[in-house]
């Protein structure tokens, strides 16, 4: 039996009453090396017609720090987040791949940082958001490795390290990630604990959990009066379908919007 982790905070955002539609992605992963995916997100947030684009996590397949931001392929990705956070509002949660990004980063591009969890609260209804690797309970390896990267110990070392040693740290441990990936298959990559998610909602009093992460879109019934919505990764790149979806809020309800054609 191992001990349900204590809840966390419910932070509240407030979406204010002229926003009509409120878009969510996540796990988009972005990299130099797939530049088509970094042309669709580009084009999406330049197009969306939502008053508001909440990023869940794992925007960037890599981000060693916030002093990266200012040239390459970084600097690229602040001048889209700046530009459309200039005509609509863009809000950023951490994932496992970019907890790097920081207030620096964020400020910057005007881009509001939300803590994981946050409880949003529109049109009425109250929705739960979060990465989803926090509640992967079950990769106790995975569990405790978050616990060291997040710790401010760890990451002030980090960051103290020049840019080129952390490039380097970072590609070992994506290494080592895929590796381990490797050997298992999609559906048996670590879920989010399901009763732990409820208990979270309930107390929260959130019927809707949204999060990325798994990689695994769908909607979900986790218990009576509760649902999940798992938002889809985006791959724009590798051969085959490409991947970019939207999970879009209006008064009405969730829709998905694919956007690859
Ligand atoms: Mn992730």
């Amino acid at each position: 039996m191992t001990h349900p982790p204590p809840l966390p905070t419910f932070w509240e955002l407030l979406a204010p009453a002229d926003w009509t539609a409120i878009d969510f992605i996540s796990d988009l992963h972005l990299a130099d090396e797939t530049p088509r995916t970094f042309e669709a997100w580009a084009a999406y947030m330049r197009d969306t017609p939502a008053s508001a684009v909440i990023i869940l996590g794992d925007l960037f397949e890599v981000w060693i720090g916030d002093d990266a931001r200012h040239a390459g392929f970084e600097a690229r990705c602040a001048e889209v987040l700046a530009e459309a956070a200039s005509r609509r509002s863009v809000a950023f949660m951490c994932g496992n791949r970019d907890f790097l990004v920081g207030a620096e980063t964020l400020r910057d591009c005007g881009v509001l940082a939300l803590p994981d969890p946050t409880v949003l609260v529109a049109f009425g209804e109250r929705l739960m958001l979060v990465h989803g690797d926090a509640l992967c309970l079950d990769d106790h390896e995975y569990q405790r490795f978050r616990a060291q990267v997040r710790s401010s110990a760890w990451q002030r070392e980090f960051l103290a390290r020049p840019l080129a040693e952390r490039a380097q740290i970072a590609r070992a441990m994506r290494a080592q990630s895929e590796q381990r990936k490797r050997g298992m298959a999609p559906a048996d990559w670590v879920d989010i604990d399901k009763a732990t998610a409820v208990r979270w909602m309930h107390e929260a009093g959130t019927p809707t959990l949204v999060h990325g992460h798994t990689h695994r879109p769908a909607r979900e019934d986790l218990a009576p009066g509760f649902v999940r919505e798992v938002l889809s990764d985006w791959d724009c790149d590798t051969p085959g379908t490409p991947r970019a979806e939207v999970l879009r809020l209006k008064r009405g309800g969730l829709s998905r919007i694919p956007l690859a054609r």
